[in-house]
């Protein structure tokens, strides 16, 4: 029996050759120009229905006018994070060599979850992961880690080891500690697991947007002294918003006085280990029982890659170890690693081989260049602000983060004035869509926000977006 030749969704070896072609050509020639094109797309649900709202199509389109219309249409409505005037959230700078790298797992379509599947996948996710245990200090032979989506699920994959290893299966008492300057992701993470909100603790920053050491102290002996078990701290090493880092040295020996799991989230910030600087930024990183990293921000990676990393891989087997029948026969040897074993994922795309192309074709040393680099441009950015009239730096340059508002001194404007002002600014520069600058909250105050994460930004692009704010200014 045969299926029909439609059915096998396939084309020959000269129309597969041509397609893909269009496509390698669109995507080099996009990183070749993409500092020509506006990095901001607006629009509404109803332009989107209006332009995409169909029924399933029943019967087939030529593939090259479908391409056609995903070029003419999808693609320009989507923001270009990879842009160097992307200045919001967190950017993607990415890199073509693992664009391609994720674009060769595609197409061999690599099952990346157990050892007997892809021995030499497998082989890559521990060799890159042994690069960066060894960056952040980690034993190599008995730590861990695993590649994941990204941040949100490395928090998640984090915070479940982290109960199993010190509650076990009655967490009923169990209680939580993160900063109101943690990322939403693990809040979102510690409710995904079953915690009530009584169970957490959310300790308010200090003046420089740290976790307060006092008030983090007090909670803990309160919860202590009213019978319930505290089991874990988590700290940021680079907040999202500010790019502030925890005072990692004194949250470590509360979690070893304490008995704490001490968890890292360095999504963002983590990175900056690279940097010359990196070891003295992140001090007391490499106390941690678990680490976040986001390769798909600091590490240059393309979405989606995510990735913890834990100071005893058994931590992780321990956790997600679960053994149906039909898995039974693929268990091999225990030095070789079922990734399915060590997180939430059976199924996993072979995230392993972007991260270790790049690294091998730039070399690690391009990497601690660019992260650098990235630190620089931050401080330099700070220095130009405090040279203005016109500005205020509200949180200075901290891991390729900054924040400041207009404020111009002969003005002298209320804070209600200033909030409004700095709000029309980011509005107007974004619908000039030359560049994304929006406004976090700090203190109460609408700020401007940049973090400068990608190696292509110079600083003549930072001035410039900085000066279009002050034609926006009046
Ligand atoms: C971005 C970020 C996350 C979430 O990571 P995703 O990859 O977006 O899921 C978590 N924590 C911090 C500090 C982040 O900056």
């Amino acid at each position: 029996m045969e299926s029909k030749p439609e059915a096998r969704l396939e084309l020959s070896e000269q129309e597969m050759l041509d397609y893909g072609h269009r496509i390698v050509d669109l995507i080099a020639g996009h990183h070749a120009t993409q500092r020509t094109k506006n990095p901001v797309a607006v629009a509404t649900r109803k332009e989107m229905d209006t332009l995409f709202s169909e029924e399933a199509p029943e019967n087939p389109t030529d593939a090259h006018k479908v391409l056609d219309f995903v070029m003419e249409q999808v693609i320009p409505g989507t923001n270009l994070l990879s842009h160097p005037k992307f200045f919001s959230f967190v950017p993607g700078p990415s890199n073509y060599i693992s664009a391609m790298a994720d674009t060769l797992a595609t197409g061999f379509n690599v099952f990346s979850g157990g050892w007997a599947a892809a021995p030499s996948a497998a082989e890559l996710e521990i060799v890159t992961m042994n690069w960066l245990l060894k960056m952040f200090g980690f034993p190599q032979k008995k730590g861990g880690g695993i590649f994941t989506s990204g941040g949100s699920m490395a928090n998640l994959t984090a915070l479940v080891t982290a109960r199993n290893i010190k509650c076990g299966e009655d967490f009923s008492k169990a209680t939580i500690y993160l900063s109101d300057q943690a990322h939403s992701s693990n809040i979102k993470a510690i409710r995904v697991m079953g915690f009530r909100k009584e169970q957490i603790r959310i300790i308010p920053t200090d003046m420089e947007f740290k976790f307060g050491i006092n008030k983090l102290k007090n909670a803990i002996n309160r919860d202590r002294l009213e019978g319930l078990e505290p089991f874990c701290i988590l700290a940021s090493a680079g907040t999202t918003n500010t790019g502030t880092v925890d005072p990692l040295v004194e949250i470590g020996e509360i979690c070893k006085k304490e008995k704490l799991w001490f968890h890292v989230d360095g999504a963002y910030g983590g990175a900056a280990i690279l940097g010359k600087d990196g070891k003295k930024l992140l001090k007391g990183i490499d106390k941690a029982d678990s680490i976040t990293v986001d390769p798909h921000k600091w590490f240059y990676q393309p979405y989606e890659m995510g990735c913890l990393l834990v100071r005893n891989h058994r931590w992780l087997s321990g956790t997600f170890t679960e053994k149906p029948e039909y898995l039974r026969d693929v268990e091999g040897n225990e030095s070789e690693i079922n990734f399915f074993d060590h997180g939430i994922q059976l199924t996993r795309r072979f995230r392993a081989l972007k991260f270790y192309m790049s690294i091998k074709t730039f070399g690690l040393k391009a990497f601690r260049e660019a992260v650098q680099y990235n630190i620089d441009l931050a401080e330099a950015t700070d220095a130009y602000l405090r040279k203005s009239r016109t500005w205020e730096v509200v949180s200075p340059a901290t891991l390729a983060i900054i924040n400041f508002r207009y404020n111009p001194i002969a003005k002298n404007l209320s804070e209600k004035e200033l909030d409004q002002l700095n709000a029309k600014i980011s509005e107007q520069v974004v619908n000039s869509r030359q560049a994304m600058l929006v406004t976090t909250i700090l203190n109460g105050m609408i700020v401007l926000r940049m973090c400068l994460i990608n190696p292509r930004t110079t600083l003549k692009d930072v001035t410039d977006t900085i000066e279009l704010c002050e034609s926006f200014a009046d």
